[in-house]
């Protein structure tokens, strides 16, 4: 099993600085070799400082040799962290996009009553397209991709040609089940700079999560593969879709508690999302109070010493938060190839800016990073919900994402909140 320990107190504060020298060493031939000029390099670390900063409070896990600051930056010292580092090394253009998610199949023995991708029909997109882009998108900066289905050892040949394609400088995670899981799967991914497998647990009652997943046997294929991870030294990871009532009933505390059973690593706390299958019947609401009792249980259990031996929760409402990155939606931090090859800017925003088998991606890619030039505030995935079922209804489409065309008709005239602050500041 993957040795997994959480970092904290004083070794907490030494390892920050022992990243902060060791950042500097790493980019310091940069500017003795020209490639940065002297102020350049200073705004540089600078702007990796303040990043540091934005971060500190996450609870940091070493993951076998790697430590993890956040659910999106790889471990360090791996190649893959320093990648992600180079996102603030841009000072002429928007940064680069250094997380993506893709899909390689929309094939699925399960049938979760709010799968972002419900309507998405369609075949899955050629596998050596998918290829060349996600290649593309290593080349851009991306330092951390996770791979989803459907469920992608379902497909097995598609996710090792996939995960094949990605080199060093990132890291990979995979989404799963559970089903399909084998030893000598795992053990081949793990040779391809596979690094962990996030399953889905909304809730700590097998026979709810099975009727949530549709699925008798949902909870027993998880736990089975969770077992197989560990034989494998294959890190994991959880993610929890949990509803508001879960947050006040102890469902959360429960999940936290099979999560540590489990020997998970990180778990990312996810606030429903009024998309897919939850387009037109919509989520719970939250009001800022529940907002704020979400963020006090996540702080609680990310720094109170009383819950050290708990996984780290990675959890959107704080990441998201105006305050930390805000919606990162669009290449600002997130972009999502859906198993059509509809690209995406959030994987909870149901519309496309291009499919990749039909135009260029490097032109869709930069007509949607456009769109989002400056990150804003709002989580336009709850926003505009309401916007994009009306679409689709009243063009009587067949499928999710709203095509290129139709898409416009929402970003041309959006209203995306205030400009981050963090990004502002960064700029400046
Ligand atoms: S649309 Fe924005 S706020 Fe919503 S989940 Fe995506 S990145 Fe987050």
């Amino acid at each position: 099993m993957i040795k997994v320990k959480n970092i904290s107190g004083i070794r907490k504060i030494a390892f920050i600085q022992w990243v902060k020298l060791r950042v500097f060493i790493y980019f310091l031939p940069e500017l003795l070799k020209g490639n940065m000029s002297f102020k350049r390099f200073i705004k540089f670390v600078k702007r990796l400082l303040y990043f540091l900063s934005k971060v500190k409070d996450n609870k940091f896990v070493k993951i076998g040799e790697n430590t993890r600051m956040d659910l999106y930056i790889p471990g360090f010292p791996s190649q893959a962290f320093f990648t992600s580092c180079k996102k603030v090394r841009e000072f002429e253009d928007k940064l680069p996009c250094t997380v993506a998610l893709i899909s390689v199949t929309s094939a699925c023995k399960f049938n979760c009553k709010y799968c972002y991708q419900k309507n998405d029909r369609g075949k899955d997109v050629d596998i050596n397209r998918l290829i060349e882009v996600v290649k593309k998108l290593q080349n851009m900066g991306v330092a951390f991709f996770n791979i989803e289905g459907g469920d992608p050892f379902l497909t097995y040949e598609r996710l090792k040609k996939v995960c094949q394609s990605i080199d060093e400088r990132s890291e990979t995670w995979v989404n799963s089940t559970g089903y399909g899981i084998t030893l000598e799967r795992l053990k081949e991914l793990k040779k391809f700079n596979v690094n962990a497998i996030m399953f889905s647990m909304h809730t700590p009652d097998s026979e709810e999560l099975n009727s949530f997943m549709g699925n008798e046997n949902a909870w027993q294929t998880m736990a089975k593969a969770i077992e197989l991870c560990h034989k494998a030294d294959m890190s994991v990871a959880f993610n929890c879709c949990i509803s508001k009532e879960g947050f006040y009933n102890g469902d959360f505390e429960k999940i936290m508690e099979k999560a540590k059973d489990f020997g998970a690593s990180i778990i990312q706390v996810i606030k429903p999302k009024p998309s897919g299958g939850a387009l037109k019947e919509g989520v719970d609401k939250f009001s800022k109070e529940d907002i704020i009792h979400v963020k006090n249980l996540v702080n609680k259990y990310n720094l109170d010493k009383k819950y050290k031996a708990y996984p780290s929760i990675s959890a959107q409402v704080i990441e998201e938060d105006k305050s930390q990155f805000g919606c990162t939606a669009g290449g600002t931090d997130r972009i999502y190839i859906n198993a059509k090859g509809d690209v995406q800017p959030c994987e909870f925003l149901n519309m496309s800016f291009g499919n990749i088998e039909e135009e260029s991606f490097e032109e869709t890619y930069k007509k949607m990073r456009e769109c989002f030039l400056e990150p804003g505030e709002c989580w336009l995935c709850e926003k505009y919900s309401k916007e994009i079922l009306r679409l689709y209804e009243k063009y009587n489409l067949k499928s999710l994402p709203l095509p290129p065309e139709i898409s416009k008709e929402i970003y041309n005239n959006w209203d995306r909140g205030e400009q981050t602050y963090f990004y502002k500041k960064l700029k400046e």
